[in-house]
């Protein structure tokens, strides 16, 4: 996949033209209600600009797991009202995105208007990339753009398939996202920096394998740090651990080593007897959690360590709580690392990309977000870009 291959609608004489957005509009929402419209607030500058040069703007999303064909809980009338309404449009609404409905909602629309086709996941062949399924969405549009970054590692017909059959170019956010990973990644400005944390190690094995040979310092906390803790034969009481895992961190902190990549895990931890709100807390040394503690955090012995390592890297890319944020006291850690990297960027002296649902929840919790660099909406398709993966979506672009 060459990236430099992506192309844009930039010059392009788009009057009249009926152009196939894949958005991803998959917000959440609870009883017909958008309840977070983040997503939807940094789709619509590009939905606006397409509109804007007189293009026929026709937008492909999916919504949630819909089982077994159309559902009301799983339509995307609210969310295209509350498009409409961010973007300062009419935006209505098609009941299918393929066939007659879809047909003769799209010759209605006019130069410069908007409309939303009906949850792609309301037909199997979406997820099956089914061609037939595919031709018909093609048959709605004269060109494609791939605006959904974040459904880009998904091989489905609105996000590949339709790539295949369409002048196909990449939206603006996609293009935001993919060059801030590639600033990130490609060719940064070093030293460089990881912070991987969450939950389990096991769902980040290729994230940390993937960083650990193009990082300078790959900074891990958060539960995962545990089974990390345990291969150096340290007690962690009853925390969230993966002792079956044990052997595969040894060997990521193997490969790192020769690699130069060097490793920094947490110095000291906050300790809780209980996983729930208010539950006493000790910050202890590593080297001193009872078979009674659940580690919950890191301390701030770790948090200035981090700082320092930071302090002599040029760029950091994040994914992944430091501890269980969500709950009080727990989330510190966290925070202070966050606000720490945010200083220095607001500063000029660090590129700080994050993303990933969690670590955007654990910033925006801080009030860090708007002082990143760069940060994703995307949750899985940024993990497989960290993880080094081609995303099928943007393969197809690239093509
Ligand atoms: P992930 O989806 O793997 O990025 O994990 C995010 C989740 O990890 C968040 O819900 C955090 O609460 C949780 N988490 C982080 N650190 C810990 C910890 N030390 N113990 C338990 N859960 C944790």
């Amino acid at each position: 996949m060459d990236l430099d291959k992506l192309k844009t609608t930039d010059g392009l004489d788009l009057s009249g033209k009926r152009v196939l957005v894949r958005a991803d509009l998959n917000v959440p929402a609870k009883n017909g209600v958008v309840t977070d419209a983040t997503r939807l607030e940094r789709v619509v500058p590009g939905l606006k600009s397409l509109a804007s040069r007189g293009a026929r703007v026709i937008v492909l999303s999916h919504f949630g797991r819909p089982k077994d064909g159309p559902d009301r809980e799983n339509s995307l009338a609210p969310v295209a009202a509350e498009l409409g309404k961010l973007a300062g449009l009419p935006v209505a609404l098609a009941p299918d995105c393929v066939g007659d409905a879809a047909g003769s909602a799209v010759t209605a629309l006019p130069n410069g208007g908007i409309i939303v086709l009906e949850n792609t996941r309301f037909h199997k062949g979406e997820e099956k990339n089914d061609p037939e399924f595919t031709k018909a969405l093609a048959a709605l549009g004269d060109i494609f753009v791939n605006d959904a970054f974040s459904a880009a590692h998904r091989a489905h017909a609105s996000t590949e398939g339709l790539a295949r059959l369409l002048p196909a170019y990449a939206g603006p956010l996609m293009m935001e996202e993919i060059n801030a990973l590639r600033k990130a990644l490609e060719n940064p400005k070093r030293p460089v920096a990881a912070v991987v944390g969450g939950a389990k190690v096991s769902t980040k094995i290729p994230v940390l394998t993937n960083l650990s040979a193009k990082v300078d310092k790959l900074i891990i906390g958060g539960g995962m740090a545990n089974t990390f803790l345990l291969a150096g034969g340290l007690e962690i009481g009853r925390s969230l651990a993966e002792p079956d895992l044990v052997e595969t961190a040894r060997e990521i902190m193997h490969a790192a080593k020769s690699r130069s990549c060097e490793i920094v895990l947490p110095q000291d931890l906050v300790v809780a007897e209980r996983f729930e709100a208010g539950a006493p807390a000790r910050t202890v040394l590593t080297t001193d959690v009872e078979p009674a503690d659940m580690i919950l955090d890191v301390g701030p012995k770790a948090v200035g360590h981090y700082v320092d390592v930071l302090s002599r890297c040029e760029t950091l890319l994040w994914n992944g709580p430091l501890g269980a944020f969500e709950i009080a006291p727990f989330g510190e850690g966290t925070f202070a690392l966050a606000r720490a990297a945010a200083e220095r960027t607001k500063a000029g002296t660090l590129v700080s990309v994050a993303g990933g649902g969690d670590t955007v929840a654990a910033l925006n919790a801080a009030g860090v977000t708007d002082d990143f660099t760069y940060v994703s909406s995307a949750g899985g398709a940024f993990l497989e870009w960290l993880e080094g993966r081609e995303l099928p979506g943007v393969a197809a672009l690239a093509k």
